[in-house]
C-alpha cells in the first residue's frame, strides 16, 4: 500500500465496515466461547481464544489500514456577503453574510448621511478565496 492516500468509494467503505463488524463479533464470540470452555474446562477452548484474538488483531490491522486511507473531507465555505445599501444617498457597503441577515432588513445608519442602511442582495461571491473577509 504505497499508492498513498485515495478515495475509497461509499459502497465499498461501507462493505469494507460491515466485514470489520462481522469480524470483530466473530472475534468476540471466539474468545467467548474460548473463555467459557477454559472455564468448563472442555478441550478445544484454545483454538477457539486463538482464532478470537487473531480476529481482533486483523480488525485492528484493517481499522488501521482504514484510517491511513480515510480522506477527510474539509468544509466547503462559500464566500456568501451581504450587500446594504443607504436608502438615502445610495452609498454601499458589502460585508460578510452574518446569520439573521435577510434582503430589504435596516442595517444600522450611513456613514455618509442620516439615511437607512438597508440589506439589497445577499449572494455568493464567486472568484474569491474564501475567508477573505
Ligand atoms: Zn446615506
Amino acid at each position: 500500500m504505497s499508492t498513498g492516500k485515495r478515495k475509497l468509494g461509499t459502497g465499498l467503505f461501507v462493505l469494507f465496515l460491515l466485514a470489520m463488524a462481522f469480524l470483530i463479533v466473530i472475534s468476540v464470540s471466539s474468545l467467548y466461547f474460548g473463555y467459557n470452555g477454559y472455564i468448563r474446562e472442555e478441550e478445544g477452548y484454545l483454538i477457539y481464544l486463538i482464532t478470537g484474538v487473531f480476529g481482533l488483531m486483523l480488525a485492528a490491522y484493517g481499522a488501521n489500514q482504514m484510517r491511513s486511507h480515510i480522506v477527510v473531507i474539509q468544509p466547503i465555505e462559500f464566500n456568501v456577503v451581504t450587500l446594504t445599501e443607504c436608502e438615502k444617498c445610495g452609498f454601499r457597503n458589502i460585508r460578510k453574510f452574518e446569520s439573521g441577515d435577510y434582503v430589504l432588513k435596516t442595517h444600522g445608519d450611513c456613514p455618509k448621511c442620516d439615511g437607512q442602511m438597508v440589506i439589497s442582495s445577499i449572494y455568493h461571491e464567486e472568484g474569491q478565496t474564501p475567508g477573505l473577509f
